[in-house]
């Protein structure tokens, strides 16, 4: 058995695993690697889609492996291949299927590259979340995570096909958790949100890899629709985790994972470790708890939360804390439309049309189709606010705008100032700090009370004005503890920037192998 990790190691996020066991190959993920990809790149200097793959291949973002790549972004007159960087041996294999945990990018965003035919194994809230971020955000040729617009090269640039004569592609999904998808959830599947017709495919069933059989169970993590896997191979069980934590409101997932997984007496443990150097557990009880208790304090004043785009369990936090000031939750488009894909499949999820609390924000700027359709219907059940309603009620609203949003301020101009509550992670790179410190200068010039905004020196918010975010991930010693529960023969420690911690930590008690990008570990 054969694991090769193309991305996760030493590093947060990335995740591309690659597994070869019994004739079998199949990857854990395959996502951004944010770290490599924004030491090159940002928002106005990105991987040019007129030159297909060979950008990519340029930084070393994408795996040297032949056989597993779409076959219409190769430039001719180009030797893409020898992009690659000297030291990474080049492989032909024909992968069986992505196992893919959870719908962050950083995990799922470069399937857009791979070869459509590659079923992505996942559960089924990870693919509705994956298709209405898709369906919701603008074409990016990097985030073609669901489906894929077809290219072909014309004058020497790589260029979307002409619409009417070629739909878009979807992937083939194979759904990990056995949910039968409602007939609205069957549309939602085989929508297109604009002029482009899609070439729908119907998800099947996934319990199985080639001659391998998986188990997928669902886990607690800043997002709705995370799992992690089990695949059987003849050496014995291989566990990957996706990224996990316990102290969510669904913290129980993940302890019922550690508790079935080490019935299986797992070989191998492909374990992450964002904070494996962290003791500080926020919960997210903490949260709605701190985040209410400000929000009494801002009384007849208008309330801004500000948390992580697609974070919907932050979102009904915040509805929580409107629920308990009498105040009703303003939600962009965007939320609404990704609330609506969410309850097709999860029935903890409200409907926002149907929900009390829930209006949604409409937005300065023309809108895309989605949009339109969107606040037409939300309109037509006076289920709108715009920045007048705003304006002259901001005792009524929690407005959710993040730093991006934030221009939309000019036209509500908060009379009798207001509150930004930030409740989102450090600001931990230096692109970060930059942003923290724009924000602020925003939060000033219209004179708003600003909690839990970071230093711009620091990266952290003031320690009275901690515990508004709760991570996504398992910190230290619960992650030691998880690791001693499952009792894995070998650890390989992922998605993590010190995996030496887990060596120090499980030396003497069991073998622990830190990853090299591209090196084969043969077990
Ligand atoms: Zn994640």
């Amino acid at each position: 058995m054969l694991v090769t990790v193309y991305g996760g190691a030493g590093v947060i996020g990335g995740n591309k695993i690659l597994l070869e066991a019994d004739g079998t190959t199949l990857f854990f993920d395959f996502g951004i690697n944010y770290d490599l990809w924004s030491q090159y790149f940002e928002e106005y200097l990105k991987p040019r889609s007129s030159r297909g793959l060979l950008d990519l291949f340029e930084i070393g973002l994408l795996p040297p492996l032949k056989g597993i790549y779409r076959d219409d972004l190769w430039p001719s007159g180009e030797d893409v291949w020898s992009r690659i960087p000297q030291y990474m041996p080049i492989r032909e294999i024909h992968p069986d299927a992505v196992l893919l945990s959870h719908a962050h990018l950083d995990h799922s965003g470069h399937i857009s590259f791979l070869n459509p035919t590659i079923p992505i194994m996942c559960s089924t809230a990870t693919a509705f979340i994956a298709k209405a971020i898709q369906d919701s955000a603008r074409a990016d040729f990097e985030k073609e995570v669901c489906y894929l617009v077809p290219r072909e090269e014309k004058e020497g640039l790589i260029t979307a096909q002409e619409w009417r004569r070629s739909p878009k592609v979807q992937r083939q999904f194979e759904f990990v958790d056995g949910v039968e998808l409602p007939p609205e959830g069957e549309k939602f599947w085989q929508d297109s949100t604009d002029g482009r017709k899609i070439k729908a495919t119907y998800p099947k069933e996934g319990l199985r890899v080639n001659s391998l059989p998986i188990r997928s169970f669902p886990v607690d993590h800043s997002i709705y629709g995370a799992s992690a896997f089990a695949v059987e191979t003849s050496q014995g069980w291989v566990v990957y985790t996706g990224d996990l934590r316990l102290h969510g409101k669904r913290g129980n997932l993940s302890r019922k994972f550690v508790e079935e997984v080490s019935k299986l007496k797992p070989a191998l443990l492909i374990c992450e470790g964002s904070n494996v150097d962290s003791e500080v557990v926020f919960e997210e009880q903490m949260v709605l708890e701190r985040a209410l208790k400000a929000a009494k304090q801002g009384e007849g004043q208008l309330i801004i939360a500000d948390f992580g785009p697609r974070n919907i369990e932050r979102l009904l936090t915040f509805r929580e804390v409107a629920r308990g000031c009498h105040r009703r939750l303003g939600i962009l488009a965007k939320d609404a439309f990704l609330l609506e894909a969410m309850h097709l499949v999860i029935e903890e999820v409200p409907h926002p049309l149907k929900d009390d609390t829930l209006v949604v924000y409409r937005e300065v700027k023309r809108g895309e189709n989605w949009e339109k359709d969107l606040y037409a219907r939300y309109q037509a059940k006076g289920k709108t606010i715009g920045p007048q309603e705003v304006r002259q009620h901001p005792e009524d609203y929690i407005l959710c705008l993040s730093f991006w949003d934030i221009n939309e301020l000019i036209d509500v101009r908060p009379a009798r100032g207001g509150m930004y509550v930030y409740s989102s992670s450090e600001a931990f790179s230096e692109e970060q700090r930059f942003d923290v410190k724009r924000l602020r200068k925003w939060l000033e010039h219209f004179g708003l009370m600003s909690l839990g905004v970071p230093d711009p020196q620091t990266g952290k918010a003031a320690e009275e004005e901690q515990g508004f975010h709760a991570s996504g991930h398992i910190a230290g010693s619960q992650l030691f503890e998880l690791i001693e529960t499952i009792d894995p023969q070998i650890v390989v420690p992922i998605h993590t920037e010190k995996p030496h911690l887990f060596s120090e930590h499980l030396r003497n008690r069991r073998r622990v192998i830190e990853p090299e990008v591209g090196v084969a570990i043969e077990i």
